[in-house]
């Protein structure tokens, strides 16, 4: 089973999205674990602080290194072969070729921070720094989520059909999905392409071959 721990002080963050549709049903298979470690409980401090003000002066705090660390030695001990990520916005970008990566391991960690970020030197502690674009979250949480998500998908026996996984967005590097149609035919005067009423399946795939290309042209 593919285990995945995640470093928070927000462990209720997750609640609500992994107890709907494809993660829920992915958890109750038992194809996935998901595990919540609070960082605060390594605070040894009698305040459980996890932040402090940065050397140097500056707004904010900063995550201390000392309760995090202690937080990912813990989860390296109930999975010494986790692959521990730490969310970050100065991070290598998560991409799907990252996510299909991330399933071949045997689980993996994430580490939300907060605040302005973390201690520095927590860096050496963990084997990877993803983001999840170019721009700033006020917490790792959703950022995790996604790339949990984005993981949890691609796990064999999860998607209905793995037919979709492979036909994603992506899947072909820097190709998006194409345009899809269902009923009716007609919707305020919008109609449905004719080829994908023709029934010939050489013509509507060369059809969805081009329209994916264009769109990555345009969009990307
Ligand atoms: N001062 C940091 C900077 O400018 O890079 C931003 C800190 S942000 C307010 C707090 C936390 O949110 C980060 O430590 C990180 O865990 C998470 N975060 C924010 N944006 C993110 C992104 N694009 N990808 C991954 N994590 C992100």
């Amino acid at each position: 089973m593919f285990h995945a721990q995640i470093l928070t002080l927000f462990p209720e963050f997750f609640d609500s999205p992994l107890s709907c549709s494809i993660p829920k049903r992915a958890i109750a298979a038992g194809i996935v674990q998901v595990e919540t470690i609070q960082i605060r409980d390594f605070a040894t401090d009698k305040h459980h602080s996890v932040d402090d003000a940065p050397y140097g002066g500056g707004p904010g705090m900063l995550m201390k290194p000392e309760p995090v660390v202690a937080s990912i030695r813990a989860a390296r001990e109930q999975h010494p072969d986790t692959h521990v990520v730490m969310l970050t916005p100065s991070g290598s970008r998560f991409t799907q070729a990252k996510a299909l990566e991330f399933i071949e391991k045997p689980g993996v960690t994430l580490l939300c921070g907060r605040y302005e970020g973390f201690d520095e030197r927590i860096c050496n502690y963990v084997d990877e720094q993803i983001s999840l674009g170019d721009y700033v979250l006020s917490g790792g949480e959703p950022a995790a989520i996604c790339v949990l998500d984005a993981l949890i998908r691609l796990l064999p026996g999860v998607l209905g059909s793995p037919e979709s996984a492979v036909l994603d967005s992506f899947s072909e590097e820097g190709i998006l999905d194409w345009p899809h149609y269902t009923r009716p035919e007609n919707f305020e005067d919008k109609r449905v392409p004719a080829v994908l009423l023709s029934g010939n399946h050489a013509a509507i795939e060369s059809w969805r071959r081009a329209q994916a290309k264009a769109r990555s042209k345009n969009r990307r």
